[in-house]
């Protein structure tokens, strides 16, 4: 690298150091284009994206029919705010209830708002359906959950990072071990007060861990005994990230037949976000059926950018593109290869451990103390040899490309994350 190239990096960086706060740590790398499966740094330099934005960027950089629907619709009516209608929201809405096979949806925008729209949902619906005395609902989740960065969020959170100097915090929770079925059942059964589970299908910032065989679908018939809410987190799964349109699955439109694991399970209340838009914009929403959305009356939720015509218009093209393009089944094909090649070289390795996920929602674990710092140095070297990845929780890899990814491309990219590995053992 020039002293020049260094220049136009170093200043970008500089500037985010002493302008923005510090509320992230970002691998060193500038970019400023992205097409598809790349990104190019301001040095010109291309890498292999393999994080896509926490799976936001599922159907690829930039696709065109994306970036014509921002910019058609941001040329005619962006927002109106939900004062008035508009001729947008409506279609999709339905568009999406389809889709995913639900009666209806609350619009918002990021994951986090998804996340507490359905915590409110859910425990109104406790109130007015269920009966529970007021202000008594509680609300089961999970250890090492992530489900975003908001006052109630990080109250149920067990990060110290996340949460430590933020209090006080929200009440009504009830925390019990991932992929635990009897620790569900014991607070299940011996308290009346529960309105829902909270639950990713995956644990995705945690690591990736896939629970057991069965795991979500007990939990769903449990949460039916008991009448409490099975409410699926799929803001980071959803979407054809992990080898089906779901995560749940579900009697989703998917017609993957071949896909991994077996969960069917519909959620009670069915949480999106990233993806949803493709990257361009941010969308998120809360999927139910009338029974449980129909607590919801003008004046209780909403949000100004909440189901805006450019969001409606942006999120019908993305899911169009994961439909069209078959985003899922191309997940679940490239996943099983990609986790058999790392496969072959954790045999000839010490450095990694083991290799899990489902579709292209995947990680490696590295065999080394969790406070060390080689997963981060891994990335970086990644990093020099054109593949962006970033470490998760622990001494872990995310690997999570874009769904638009080619059968050649993954098999170079694995060659370039084996390299680079065999460069550190
Ligand atoms: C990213 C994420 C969220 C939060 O989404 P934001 O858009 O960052 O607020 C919530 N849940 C899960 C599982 C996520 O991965």
């Amino acid at each position: 690298m020039s002293v020049l190239q260094e220049t136009a990096s170093q200043k970008a960086i500089d500037l985010e150091n002493k302008y923005g706060a510090h509320n992230y740590h970002p691998l060193p790398v500038v970019l400023n284009k992205g097409e598809g499966v790349f990104v190019w740094d301001v040095e010109g330099k291309k890498y292999y994206d393999f994080l896509s934005a926490y799976s936001a960027v599922n159907q690829g950089h930039c696709h065109p029919k994306i970036v014509a629907a921002v910019k058609k619709q941001s040329e005619t009516l962006a927002l109106t705010s939900r004062a008035f209608y508009n001729d947008m929201l409506g279609p999709y809405e339905k568009f999406v209830c389809e889709f995913f096979k639900f009666d209806k949806l609350l619009p918002m925008n990021t994951g986090a708002e998804a996340v507490e729209t359905a915590l409110k949902l859910c425990r109104k619906w406790a109130y007015e359906k269920k009966g529970l005395g007021e202000n008594e609902a509680e609300i089961i989740v999970c250890e090492n959950n992530f489900h975003g960065r908001t006052t109630t969020i990080i109250s149920f959170s067990n990060d110290p990072v996340a949460r430590k100097n933020f209090g006080p915090y929200t009440d009504g929770f009830i925390k019990i071990e991932y992929d635990n079925i009897d620790a569900l059942e014991k607070v299940l059964s011996s308290n009346k007060n529960v309105a829902g589970f909270l639950v990713e299908p995956i644990q995705g910032e945690a690591g990736v861990y896939v629970p057991s065989e069965g795991y979500l679908n007990k939990a769903k018939a449990l949460c039916e005994k008991y009448n409490v809410l099975f409410i699926a987190d799929e803001v980071q799964t959803g979407i054809a990230r992990t080898g089906r349109l779901l995560a749940t699955c579900g009697d989703c439109s998917c017609e993957n037949k071949g896909c991994e694991g077996t969960p069917d399970v519909k959620p009670d209340i069915l949480i999106l976000g990233k993806a949803m838009s493709g990257g361009a914009y941010p969308v998120s929403g809360v999927l139910a059926d009338n029974h449980i959305m129909d607590v919801i009356k003008p004046g209780n939720h909403g949000s100004t950018f909440g189901g805006n015509p450019v969001a409606a218009a942006v999120a019908t093209a993305a899911l169009e593109v994961v439909r069209d393009e078959k985003l899922a089944e191309n997940a679940d094909r490239l996943g099983k290869l990609f986790r058999s090649e790392i496969n072959k070289y954790i045999e000839t390795s010490e450095l990694v451990s083991l290799v899990r996920g489902r579709g292209l929602l995947n990680a490696i674990v590295i065999n080394d103390s969790e406070d060390s710092d080689t997963a981060w140095n891994i990335c970086m070297r990644l990093r020099d040899n054109g593949l962006l990845a970033k470490p998760t929780h622990g001494n872990i890899i995310r690997f999570a490309p874009p769904l638009v990814m080619t059968e050649a491309q993954l098999l170079d990219c694995v060659s370039i994350i084996t390299k680079t590995l065999t460069e550190f053992s």
